[in-house]
């Protein structure tokens, strides 16, 4: 892996840029009534290609990588006009599906995620379980003719605008009576699949659920992949998700410093403008450094999830996830205190990025249980819990 990027990522990420600034921060897209902005990105960035450029070419992807996909989301974050959805439908929901489901759920989906007619959301997380995703109790039991699942989700990101949603559940061992997680597609409207907004204090199109699951009877093929390899195939997924939320977070990151720093030289209340002090210019040099190396750090973990090396792909990926969320965390904050009191306004639409920033740290594996996986998994020390 080279740490230079290449002559084809560089235009890629110039190209879905120019198509960021096109569309920008500023149309109202992250505010409440922002949606006909956000479908016509999403519309226009699928038409170009970006949004499946990870997918096979067979499906009509770019036949890339989460190299390429993190490259695009980053871009448009750092235009201000991230798709949040970017990480659950092509990242994780495509890459399930292209490694692990059948002939039949392939030309089901795949054409669809990669042209970006068709969206999928993501959901494991559930109310008592929350980050011990080892304790969920969504339930699948075979049916004659397919499978009946039980059970609720919470926090699953746009489940309105998605045609389905993966939904991780388990299924029981007939061996041992173990329950082992599975995954299945739910459509939108399966009967008893109900959902309910959950209000958040966030100014994006991509709304946040609770699910509830009462009895949803589902086909045969709405399993994907093998029942006895779930695991397997849900690292599969969770280890791009990591990878985008780093490129999401590292597209926020960036966009919040270009306006910090385009208005420190700017804004003049003494004899040089407020640029020039260092106590404003070093806190925007850090955080232009910590960006740079969490970004380094995602290209790394990209790079290892498309060689196919899930294991240390996990590991890269969630150091990425954990450094380029604290780094956004602490651009948006010095960005904020940087434009002083419009650092708060609405005009300036930069205080609703503390809210967002702090998405990162905590979806989809929060800081803490980064911590505990390096500090098990890296440095081999005992657990507490
Ligand atoms: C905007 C947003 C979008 C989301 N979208 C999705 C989605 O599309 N699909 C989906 O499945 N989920 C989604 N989530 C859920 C997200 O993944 C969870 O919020 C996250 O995994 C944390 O779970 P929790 O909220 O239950 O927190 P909890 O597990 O209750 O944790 C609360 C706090 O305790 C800490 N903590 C917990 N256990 C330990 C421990 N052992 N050691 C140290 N600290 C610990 C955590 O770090 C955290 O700070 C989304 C969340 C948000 C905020």
């Amino acid at each position: 892996m080279s740490m230079i990027e290449s002559d084809e990522h560089t235009a890629l990420r110039a190209a879905v840029a120019a198509l960021g600034q096109r569309h920008g921060r500023d149309n109202g897209r992250d505010r409440d009534d922002g949606r006909e902005a956000y479908d016509a990105l999403w519309a226009e960035a699928g038409k170009l290609g970006y949004l499946g450029v990870n997918l096979p070419e067979e499906y009509g992807g770019g036949g890339g990588g989460m190299a390429e996909l993190s490259i695009v989301l980053e871009e448009l974050g750092a235009a201000g006009c991230p798709l949040l959805m970017m990480v659950v439908s092509p990242a994780i929901c495509g890459t399930v599906i292209a490694r692990f489901g059948t002939d039949e759920q392939k030309t089901r989906w795949l054409p669809g995620l990669a042209g970006a007619t068709l969206t999928m959301a993501f959901g494991i997380t559930e109310p008592d379980a929350g980050s011990n995703s080892h304790r969920i109790t969504t339930t699948a039991r075979r049916t004659t003719d397919g499978w009946v699942l039980n059970g609720r989700k919470v926090f699953i990101s746009g489940v309105d605008i998605a045609d389905a949603t993966l939904i991780v559940g388990r299924t029981e061992d007939a061996r041992t009576g173990r329950l082992k997680p599975c995954l299945f597609v739910v459509p939108r409207d399966a009967p008893g699949f109900r959902r309910r907004r959950i209000d958040m204090e966030l100014h994006a199109h991509e709304k946040q659920f609770e699910l509830t699951l009462d009895d949803v009877h589902l086909p045969a093929d709405a399993l994907v992949g093998d029942e006895d390899a779930g695991l397997l195939q849900l690292f599969a997924g969770l280890n791009p998700e990591r990878v985008m939320t780093a490129a999401f977070a590292l597209g926020m990151g960036r966009y919040a410093l270009a306006r910090a720093v385009s208005y420190a030289k700017e804004r003049q209340v003494w004899k040089a403008p407020i640029g020039a002090h260092q106590a404003i210019a070093h806190p925007l040099a850090q955080a232009h450094i910590e960006l740079e190396l969490a970004g380094l750090m995602t290209r790394k973990a990209a790079h290892l999830c498309d060689a196919g090396d899930d294991i240390r792909a996990g590991e890269a990926a969630n150091m990425a996830k954990y450094a380029a969320a604290e780094a956004c965390v602490k651009a948006v904050d010095q960005s904020v205190h940087t434009l002083g009191g419009n650092g708060l306004t609405r005009e300036f639409g930069l205080a609703s990025l503390i809210t967002a920033s702090r998405v990162a740290r905590i979806a989809p594996v929060s800081r803490e249980m980064i911590l505990n996986y390096v500090s098990h998994q890296s440095l081999g020390l005992p657990k507490s819990y």
